[in-house]
């Protein structure tokens, strides 16, 4: 089955086999290999030993970056303003509220990246706003957000940045050395590392940590005690049990990107995936949801075709008895199809999927001229 969804990704067969192990995230063997994982992440977000540390988390991408606002949005006096234009960053901000931090929302399109602009004038508009939380790479409808760009102003006006870096880190450009503003990046296992589920990870300025001592208000999603373990007991330790095979499979997956050139090499095989399926559906008739000057490298979406009796449910199973599977969910306003452009994928698949969806159209009864 080939998956063309955005997370968990197609993965390489000995990435999904280093799974195939038992190992005590104790014992001596493993914590070398764990220290290293920490050490090459936090390099790849550019940062510096000894001034940036890597906070890995047990979890899903939602449980990393409720900790990084935990962590670093003070309880009382801490504010996050979230550019909401998209699915990813109603959760943020749904994350943000349930833990009893305050949310100021900057509404915006889904079809395009927030202007720095727009952030600038929010945060001139209200002084006590103390952080922006921004998803880069946003899941739900495919655009990118202008991190470096949007990072300048938060920088200018003197405030602090949360970067949900989830399907972004590993394929867009991001570097904590040249973004001093952020106080964290947040990213997952089993995005565009090509590794499997089960951790998260923030990559954070070590001063920024010790300040945030006491914030969290949760032992678990406290980033800052995590930063204190390592300091106590080791950078090889761990708080609570891991997904130690997930850990392992993913200094694998980590160790073949950092040999297929890193992130230009994959960024370049994602956009090349990206193009050929947007140029694929179009020519099969799907009318696709961005303008490509706003499509990112992740995902791409397309509008469901307006025939009577489309269903995406349907469509997906169609799909799947050709051996593609992609999202049986959307997150826009108008119905859209989600197709993942990232994962072990390159363009023998992404034709291999456009002929599996010229199938299922056909197979739906949906010609040509109806599917836009
Ligand atoms: C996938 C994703 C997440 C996290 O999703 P989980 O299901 O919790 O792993 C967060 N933000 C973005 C932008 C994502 O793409």
């Amino acid at each position: 089955m080939l998956l063309l969804i955005p997370g968990p990704v197609q993965t390489r067969p000995e990435v999904r086999a280093a799974m195939a192990v038992d190992i005590a995230p104790w014992d001596r063997d493993f914590a070398p290999e764990y220290i290293a994982i920490r050490e090459k992440v936090r390099d790849l977000a550019g940062g510096v030993a000894g001034r940036h540390v890597c906070l890995p988390l047990q979890g899903a991408g939602h449980f990393i970056t409720e900790a990084a606002v935990r962590t670093f949005v003070p309880p009382g006096t801490g504010k996050l303003l979230i550019p909401m234009n998209g699915a990813y960053a109603e959760r943020m901000a749904r994350l943000a509220r349930e833990a009893g931090r305050a949310v100021v929302a900057l509404p915006a399109p889904d079809t395009q990246g927030v202007a720095p602009e727009a952030v600038a004038a929010a945060l001139a508009a209200d002084p006590s706003i103390t952080h922006v939380g921004v998803v880069y790479s946003e899941t739900g409808s495919g655009i990118v957000n202008d991190v470096p760009a949007i990072g300048a102003v938060v920088r200018a006006a003197g405030r602090r940045m949360i970067v949900d870096a989830v399907s972004a880190f590993g394929a867009l450009p991001f570097s904590l050395s040249e973004q001093p503003e952020v106080d964290a990046v947040v990213f997952t296992s089993n995005k565009c590392i090509e590794g499997l589920p089960g951790i998260g990870f923030a990559i954070s300025p070590v001063e920024r940590v010790e300040a945030a001592r006491g914030n969290a208000q949760s032992w678990s999603f406290d980033l800052a005690d995590v930063y204190d373990t390592a300091q106590r007991a080791g950078w090889g330790s761990f708080r609570f049990t891991p997904p130690v095979q997930a850990l392992h499979a993913f200094g694998v997956a980590l160790d073949i990107y950092l040999a297929e050139g890193g992130q230009p090499a994959r960024l370049a095989r994602y956009r090349e995936n990206c193009r050929i399926l947007y140029e694929g559906a179009q020519q099969l008739g799907l009318r696709p949801y961005l303008d490509w000057e706003h499509q990112g490298p992740i995902i791409a979406l397309f509008h469901q075709p307006q025939v009577p009796g489309f269903d995406l449910q349907r469509f997906v199973e169609a799909l799947k008895r050709r051996g593609v599977l992609i999202s049986n969910f959307y997150n826009t306003e108008a119905p859209t199809m989600r197709i993942g452009c990232i994962g072990h994928v390159g363009p023998d698949e992404m034709r291999f999927a456009l002929n599996a969806l010229r199938g299922a159209l056909e197979e739906m009864g949906v010609r040509r001229r109806d599917a836009a």
